[in-house]
């Protein structure tokens, strides 16, 4: 009976898993043979032989076959009775008729041999044959049907993707989401052209397909994307890079059809994609040397999709990650992720404008110093901001108090800040103090230093992407090429961060030690490769090496003993002498460094702008001859994330 509940209510299901359909279909197919050949075998069975004839008779003419002995064995059922003729080539069946007893009685006196048999319906017995199968497929269905849950999406068949991708229609706006106002007028474009798109394609601008916002988790990228939907009114789809990743290969780039698809058909609209690393990874890195298909069909599925629609379909795809530098190349390519738009932890007055927004639904004690509250909380996220006012309020909630108080907003902070020692590194006095003087050493020796990159943001804000603040220079222009004084400048700026440690702090830390390797290094090829010194003269003493598979060369030394020595004297000596240079300078502007240090304390977060300001007043109030240089092009104030730009050593202090 069980089975047959199945099938009437599950008719849809059978038409959309072709699997089950199958067992179900093998299952009745073979029950149905069996019930076909199986009488037979069953009548035969017991006399252990199939070739026999069977012959249905009546009941009179079985009597009179017992009585003429002609039968030498009978067997008697509940329904039937089968007797095999005594040349044993026949097989006689007929229906018992009830009530008789005679037939027993002729048995006995003709001596025939006879016996019960239990007849097994052939229904009860396909059941029985069934129960274990229907055991199985119940179970099977149990667990996926879980899975299926836990997951998101169908793990039966791909006709269930679909109802995976939900829109939404977002009330989220661009006020919800503070304290990262250069992100927002990043995007503020992409949200007139889902508004417009006639437009812009008219005119014929390329819009971008694809932006990745690229911050620390918790730091308002969903928020922002979602805020973008709601500006443009449009249906706003969103799906976790993860959940792509499936036990069968095929069934993300499935989703991913079934997304795109979706979301063209409601275009305008956005496609979001979360912890786009998950299936963006590039393929050389991590450990996943072996391949994993499922993820990187998933992946191709995915440019395919970017590619597959032209610039005047107005669905813009948004993707979020915290880790930009893993991301497989092609993803960044013009037409798909070929912009990046920065979504950074807040500074001072960021981190003011997050709670206030926080605080608009929560009563507020008016001893709330929201000031004070963001001054505590250097270093933390819009959604640890968001968190310590609600759990302020929950504090005050608990007291029954009628609004929030400082103090319960205090013991949230110190709450989170608990919370978050061991997992974040929120920076501590001390280290503030250390990263402060060490970047506005960077930046001073950038600004005073010709041929340097000029500086373009100086923080002292942790963050994911470099853990101690970082200090970022202006990419000029792409550059394939450097002159010698500005391979030097460059040793000088990057000297400039632990110099200013020895000169304002009288003691080194362990911050400057990536400087110093980069510093190592380009000495070292402008002595082995660019024949920049008098050491080796023009001699190339490295070729230059196709890294395989972008691991590390070994390098193979091919000069004498002598010249390797005389190398090691030469970037000793010259990494001292430009060092002292720098300590000049650093000693040379003393206070203008203080003044740098002061506003990044004030701050966090100072600007190109701000240092040349600082540095420019401080020399014409000194009478001094200005090393700014203010010569160089318009800055074009795009941050691009690029590792070299930022300060490797404290990105990897973030690592552990
Ligand atoms: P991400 O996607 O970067 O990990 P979310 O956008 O999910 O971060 O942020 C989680 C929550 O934290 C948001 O829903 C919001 O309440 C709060 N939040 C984060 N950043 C901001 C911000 N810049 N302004 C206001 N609220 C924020
Ligand atoms: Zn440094």
């Amino acid at each position: 009976m069980a089975e047959n509940d199945n099938k009437n209510d599950n008719n849809n299901f059978f038409n959309k898993n072709p699997l089950i359909t199958f067992a179900v279909f093998s299952i009745v197919i073979i029950g149905v043979f069996k019930m076909l050949v199986g009488d037979g075998a069953s009548a035969n069975g017991a006399l252990g032989n199939t070739s026999k004839r069977v012959q249905q008779v009546s009941y009179s003419k079985m009597k009179s076959l017992v009585d003429s002995k002609s039968v030498s064995k009978v067997e008697i059922g509940q329904s039937y009775i089968k007797a095999t003729s005594s040349t044993g080539s026949t097989i006689y069946t007929t229906r018992i008729v009830k009530g008789d007893t005679k037939l027993v009685e002729a048995l006995d006196k003709n001596g025939i041999e006879y016996e019960g048999f239990s007849e097994t319906n052939w229904f009860t017995e396909m059941f029985g044959w069934l129960f274990p199968f229907l055991l199985i497929i119940g179970i099977w269905m149990f667990f996926a049907g879980r899975m299926q849950k836990s997951m998101g999406g169908g793990l039966l068949g791909m006709g269930n993707s679909k109802k995976m991708v939900n829109s939404e229609k977002p009330d989220t706006k661009f006020d919800d989401v503070a304290g990262v106002e250069e992100a927002k007028e990043e995007v503020q474009e992409i949200v007139d052209f889902l508004k417009y798109p006639a437009r812009y394609v008219e005119i014929g601008a390329k819009i971008p397909k694809g932006v990745l916002l690229v911050g620390s988790p918790g730091t308002g990228k969903t928020l922002l994307a979602k805020a973008v939907a709601g500006e443009a009114e449009v249906p706003f789809f969103s799906v976790t890079g993860s959940s792509f990743i499936e036990m069968f290969v095929g069934v993300g780039a499935a989703r991913v059809r079934d997304l795109f698809e979706q979301a063209k058909k409601d275009a305008p609209s956005i496609i979001f994609i979360d912890e786009i690393d998950a299936i963006g990874k590039s393929r050389a890195s991590g450990a996943n040397m072996g391949g994993n298909d499922e993820r990187e069909q998933t992946l191709n599925q995915l440019l395919a999709e970017m590619d597959g629609f032209g610039t005047d379909t107005p669905v813009i795809i948004l993707a979020a990650t915290n880790r930009p530098e893993i991301l497989d190349q092609a993803l960044l390519r013009p037409g798909r992720f070929d912009r990046q738009v920065l979504v950074d932890k807040p500074d001072f007055e960021g981190r003011v404008k997050i709670l206030h927004v926080h605080m608009k639904n929560v009563k507020m004690d008016k001893d709330v110093d929201v000031e004070e509250v963001a001054r505590l909380t250097a270093g933390l996220a819009g959604a640890d901001l968001a968190n310590i006012i609600n759990e302020g309020a929950l504090l005050a909630g608990r007291k029954s108090q009628k609004t929030v108080k400082q103090k319960d907003l205090f013991e949230s902070v110190e709450r989170a800040l608990a919370g978050l020692a061991k997992k974040s590194r929120r920076i501590n006095p001390k280290e503030k103090k250390i990263v402060a003087y060490h970047e506005s050493g960077h930046a001073l020796l950038a600004e005073t230093t010709v041929g340097a990159k000029k500086v373009s943001k100086v923080s002292i804000v942790p963050r994911g992407l470099a853990a101690l603040g970082y200090t970022l220079n202006k990419p000029e222009e792409n550059r394939f090429m450097m002159q010698k004084h500005e391979l030097w400048a460059e040793v000088d700026v990057l000297l400039g961060g632990r110099a200013a440690e020895q000169v304002f702090i009288g003691e080194i830390s362990t911050g400057a030690g990536n400087d110093l390797e980069r510093a190592t290094d380009i000495i070292k090829s402008m002595v082995q490769t660019y024949g920049m010194s008098d050491i080796a003269g023009l001699m190339v003493l490295e070729k230059s090496r196709q890294s395989f598979l972008g691991g590390p060369q070994q390098a193979m030394r091919e000069y004498s003993e002598k010249m390797a020595e005389d190398m090691d004297e030469f970037i000793k000596t010259s990494l001292q002498e430009r060092y002292e240079v720098v300590v000049a300078r650093l000693e040379e502007y003393k206070d203008a460094i203080e003044d740098m240090v002061a506003l990044l304390y004030k701050k966090e977060n100072i600007t190109g702008d701000e240092v040349r300001d600082i540095l420019i007043s401080f020399e014409k109030k000194n009478n001094m001859e200005s090393k700014v240089d203010s010569e160089f092009d318009e800055i074009t104030e795009e941050l691009k994330i690029d590792a070299s730009m930022i300060d490797k050593s404290q990105a990897k202090s973030n690592e552990d």
